[in-house]
């Protein structure tokens, strides 16, 4: 593998090892890939199969090329099949965070997902962010059913399983993963309490078109040209 994608390798050993940081991952339950290459060169690097942040350097990646052929000394994450569906289904996204963080797993585990009970759950690009029913990981079933949920939206829950981010960019993937987690943990206290009141359709429509607009116009610039 040499050289080949040695930043982008780097970048996602440093997002690993702040999922960990930030309390969102534990050992090797999270997993995390970027795409690289287009046309017949498609393929993502992905975390290898059982091992942790603390287990892995940047050379410990693997390549997985679109028909799953993989590079590199180790197997691929087992959740690997869900994030080659996610790329098929969404070619405006590069890069994917899966972890168990605590409070979005605990929100799947009761099957729930985040309806519009606060503006920022429109960081998923929609109204709400959806819960997927329970299927094996490592499943087609579960593949199948991650790419539906995603193909409106840039996160899903996986029922009695965990979350799913993803984005233009391994950085925005990593904010909109930790803006679920911590999205999720004000819902399950708002629950703890209530029943949480809901923005409706108008209002999160507002949101939505004011977050395309958002933020500084330099820094939209740069997000653009990494997209590309
Ligand atoms: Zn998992």
């Amino acid at each position: 593998m040499n050289g080949e994608d040695l930043p982008l390798r780097e970048a996602l050993l440093t997002a690993l090892r702040r999922l960990d940081a930030l309390g969102m991952n534990r050992g090797s339950t999270g997993n995390l890939s970027h795409r690289t290459g287009s046309g017949i060169d498609a393929a993502m690097w992905i975390t290898p199969t059982g091992m942790g942040a603390d287990d892995i350097g940047a050379d410990d990646f693997v390549r997985l090329g679109a028909e799953g052929e993989s590079r590199g000394r180790w197997r691929p994450s087992s959740e690997a099949p869900f994030h080659r569906a996610v790329y098929a289904a969404r070619p405006d996204l590069n890069a994917i965070v899966h972890c168990h963080s605590p409070h979005a797993t605990a929100l799947a585990c009761l099957r729930r997902g985040l309806p519009a009970f606060h503006y920022m759950v429109a960081v998923a690009g929609g109204d709400s962010v959806p819960c997927v029913p329970y299927h094996l990981f490592g499943s087609e079933a579960l593949s199948q059913a991650v790419a539906q949920a995603m193909r409106d939206r840039d996160a899903c829950l996986l029922a009695n399983h965990g979350l799913v981010a993803a984005g233009a960019t391994l950085e925005r993937a990593m904010k909109v993963a930790v803006e679920i987690e911590s999205l999720a943990g004000i819902y399950l206290a708002a629950l703890a309490v209530g029943e949480p009141v809901l923005l409706d359709a108008l209002q999160m429509a507002a949101v939505i078109e004011r977050f395309r607009h958002y933020g500084q116009p330099a820094r939209r610039e740069e997000d653009g040209r990494k997209a590309r």
